[in-house]
């Protein structure tokens, strides 16, 4: 596929800087006005020519293989094999992944990836969003935002696009999302909120979300398949000098239900990540630990789980089941 050829030149995140045929890695100073954060970033500037590849990872906590396989990648790439630059951080969001190894940051309650581009002005998650979203995601001609399974969450494996209704820009996320030989792919038809793959794409730049591993695993062969799919999007990219792989046939979904608690309680699940559904169906059962009372919770469309909650308690809001059809080619 085409992506701009970047001039050779010295690439800088911050206080990082990494001249053609060098890599530079370490912690890059945040400022978010307030306070200040260390963003672990490595920088791969190749000896030729080629796009700039971005890559993150750990926007939320508990979600290991993501930010195990950026990390393996990091290490892996040398900069006289790479054909233009590539950007890896393995932990976007330290505050979530450290303090609290949640979903929402412990500073302030905030799921950063609902909050992308961000806010310079902002709360402190919204602040950190603005920084990564004008330092590395906003710069670059490719984007992949790695996610898992968090400690409490079921998962089946999926790329995850947004369609921007720009038919060139689309056709390249396409093309990267049946690269990386995972089997299902899942479109959400339109560009909005606050996911940094979705406020990429708003941006012009074919961006995808990787979701891998399942239940907080750390599995290192899980982290080098996902590695391996990584190289295999990056010879696809031509940054990588790869043969091309026979592409995996991919199934296309579409997003199509969302299932939150309604009520406090225990979450005794009927279904798990990979299984289908249909409307209506009961799915689970939230029981009060006080009275004994049990409420019905049932599946709001008909289609596959690709994620759900693995935890016991849950909370009004939390999610229980999401779940995608396949997608109806005529849309
Ligand atoms: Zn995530």
């Amino acid at each position: 596929m085409s992506t701009s050829a970047r001039a050779s030149g010295s690439l800088t995140v911050g206080t990082l800087s990494a001249e053609p045929g060098s890599k530079a890695r370490g912690p890059v100073l945040a400022d978010l006005g307030a306070i200040t954060m260390n963003i672990p970033v490595t920088l791969i500037n190749g000896a030729r020519r080629g796009p700039r590849i971005v890559i993150t990872a750990g926007m939320h906590g508990g979600e290991f293989t993501g930010v195990d396989a950026a990390t393996r990648l990091s290490e892996l790439l040398k900069p006289d094999e790479v054909s233009g630059q590539v950007i890896v951080c393995p932990v976007a969001n330290p505050p979530a992944v450290y303090d609290g190894r949640l979903g929402v940051s412990p500073l302030d309650g905030v799921n950063i990836n609902r909050v992308f581009p961000g806010d310079a002005e902002g709360g402190p998650t919204e602040r950190l969003a603005a920084w990564l979203f004008a330092g590395l995601v906003g710069g670059a001609d490719a984007y992949i935002d790695l996610h898992s399974g968090g400690i409490d969450e079921t998962l089946h494996d999926f790329i995850g696009y947004r369609l921007t209704g720009e038919p060139g820009l689309d056709e390249k996320t396409r093309h990267m999302a049946h690269a990386l030989g995972i089997r299902d792919v899942v479109l959400g038809l339109n560009a909005e909120g606050g996911n940094s793959h979705a406020a990429a794409a708003r941006h012009g730049i074919p961006a995808l979300l990787v979701e891998t591993g399942d239940r907080g695993e750390r599995d290192p062969a899980a982290a080098d398949r996902l590695v391996d799919a990584l190289c295999g999007l990056l010879g696809e990219l031509r940054v990588l000098d790869r043969a091309s792989r026979e592409p995996l046939p991919v199934r296309e979904w579409v997003w199509a239900g969302a299932i939150t608690a309604e009520t406090t309680g225990l979450w005794y699940s009927d279904v798990a990540a990979g299984d289908d559904v249909t409307t209506g169906q009961v799915i689970g059962l939230i029981t009060d630990p006080a009275t004994g009372r049990e409420h019905q919770v049932v599946a709001s469309a008909t289609g596959r789980v690709f994620y759900g909650m693995h935890g016991l308690t849950v909370a009004p809001g939390a999610e229980l089941a999401a779940i995608a059809a396949p997608r109806d080619p005529g849309r």
